[in-house]
């Protein structure tokens, strides 16, 4: 009998089967798609000789995860690649505010009103990061944090609504920013812990940049797997698991699914009944004749760039997409533009550009036309460089993940305590009614992301219980 089975090899499925697999635990792995990856995956999905990533772009999370840090991914091919700027964020008149490597740099590009602000902000956490990115991730805890006095202080920054947070800010361009911060994992402004998204991003660009993964997210996945294979764990793909009974016998089976996916496989009835789905997105790969012609030089710069003219239009992009039913006139979009610094991704004086707004869950339309009008107000001329596109509304995002239910990217509504408690209000959110069955994905702290440390605490879970019973 093997000791654990993991269903789902996206990031927290790998990650948990190689953290039972280093551990000495034997372990297979079950995954419905052709590949490894989930979310963490590469594809050419416009044009020969172009390599877009479908889903997970930037790293933030990656690069900063206790879990991944402690894993040897760059001796199985792990690269990251930094551009000059890890984010900016370009306004209508030409200028930009930008998270940069440099806390002066950043908080320089908020104006003079709202530097010190920033700098009082960030410093104080800053050279506890990797401690404070331990504990926070490692929510709720199960055993005592490494550095209570920060993470209580962290806490009582980041508990209250992003909304809170920036009314420290005067300016705009430092109010925009966070705003934009925030709408990565889409939560509400004004939702409970939201001010803890908007700084990690902000420490974690800090500490070690948003890069991009060389060759494509793929690269993080085929890493993990190819540790895992040499740690003796074996990995069936196009192996769509339907029932507990699919799975060969195990003291322990891990899903990296979404709550409604494992209470119908496991046959929990309505255990999970009241976790609740949020927004969708609307995704656009482009293969481009040229870089994006951005009028701000910074996001020429950025490896991320985020688009939304001030704090109160992304405020109602995200209100209509979450609460009003619409797909918002003016998205917020998030962009990413690998082959700034990465030269693999597309054939020479080409580039592969990824793009995505929010739409309500399970809409059925077309945002092309609303992206591509928002794009040309940052960047005029854009639509001439455009060779061909690939898009994904919620349906298509579903068919290739299943854990994207309605197109929700965070595999679960980050409003209110769900963004903190999730998927049950519990201390032991891996935990099922089903003694030997645990869940990992996204859908539990510290939430979505590429970060695996839900895989991580989840192993954590599952290693304890076994050895209970050794
Ligand atoms: C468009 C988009 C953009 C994103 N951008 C970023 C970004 O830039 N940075 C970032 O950090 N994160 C980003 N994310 C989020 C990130 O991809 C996810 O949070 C992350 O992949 C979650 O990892 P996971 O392991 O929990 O689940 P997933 O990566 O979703 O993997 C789940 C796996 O389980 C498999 N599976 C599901 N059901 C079954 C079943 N019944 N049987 C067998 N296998 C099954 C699926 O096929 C999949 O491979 C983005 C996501 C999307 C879709």
């Amino acid at each position: 009998m093997l000791d654990a089975v993991v269903v789902g090899a996206g990031p927290n499925g790998l990650t948990a089967a190689v953290e039972l697999a280093r551990r000495g635990f034997s372990v297979a792995l079950f995954e419905a798609r052709d590949t490894v990856g989930g979310g963490a995956r590469t594809e050419e999905l416009t044009l020969p000789g172009f390599h877009h990533d479908p889903c997970a772009a930037a790293h933030p999370l990656g690069i900063n995860s206790p879990a991944f840090r402690a894993l040897p991914l760059e001796r199985y091919g792990l690269e990251w690649l930094h551009a000059e700027l890890p984010m900016a964020h370009p306004f209508l008149d030409g200028s930009a505010a930008v998270l940069s490597r440099s806390v002066a740099e950043t908080a320089a590009s908020f104006g003079p009103r709202d530097a010190g602000a920033y700098r009082r902000l960030v410093e104080p956490f800053l050279p506890k990061w990797d401690t404070l990115a331990r504990d926070f991730m490692s929510l709720p805890l199960t055993a005592l944090p490494r550095d209570p006095v920060t993470l209580a202080r962290f806490g009582l920054v980041g508990l209250p609504p992003s909304a809170w947070l920036t009314r420290r800010f005067r300016d705009e361009p430092a109010k925009t920013l966070f705003a934009g911060l925030v709408a990565h994992v889409m939560a509400p402004l004004t939702g409970i812990g939201t001010g803890a998204v908007g700084l990690v991003f902000a420490l974690a660009a800090h500490a070690r940049g948003w890069p991009v993964a060389r060759g494509g997210s793929q690269s993080i996945s085929d890493a993990l797997a190819a540790y895992l294979r040499d740690l003796g764990g074996s990995i069936h793909t196009d192996y769509e698991v339907k029932r507990l009974d699919d799975l060969p016998p195990a003291r322990a089976y891990v899903f990296d699914t979404s709550p409604t996916a494992l209470a119908r496989i496991a046959g929990f009835g309505d255990y999970y009944a009241g976790y609740k789905y949020g927004p969708g997105v609307f995704k656009i790969d482009y293969a481009l004749d040229g870089p994006v012609p951005w009028t701000a030089k910074e996001a020429r710069a950025a490896g991320t760039v985020q688009i939304g003219a001030d704090s109160a239009e992304i405020g109602a992009a995200l209100r209509a997409a979450s609460r009003e039913g619409r797909a918002p006139d003016r998205p917020f979009m998030i962009t990413v533009q690998p082959s700034v610094v990465d030269p693999t991704r597309a054939p020479a004086g080409k580039h592969v550009f990824w793009a995505y707004g929010h739409v309500p869950n399970g809409w059925t339309g077309d945002l092309t036309d609303a992206m591509e009008r928002q794009l040309e107000r940052f960047a005029p001329g854009f639509r001439d460089r455009v060779l061909a596109r690939a898009t994904a509304g919620p349906a298509e995002l579903v068919a290739r993940n299943a854990n994207y239910v309605g197109g929700d990217i965070a595999a679960g509504a980050t409003a209110g305590l769900q963004l903190l408690l999730r998927p049950k209000l519990t201390p032991f959110p891996y935990a099922t009614p089903h003694p030997a069955v645990f869940i990992c994905s996204s859908a539990t702290p510290p939430g979505p992301g590429v970060h695996g440390m839900s895989g991580h605490n989840a192993a954590k879970a599952v290693w304890r219980r076994l050895r209970q019973q050794d």
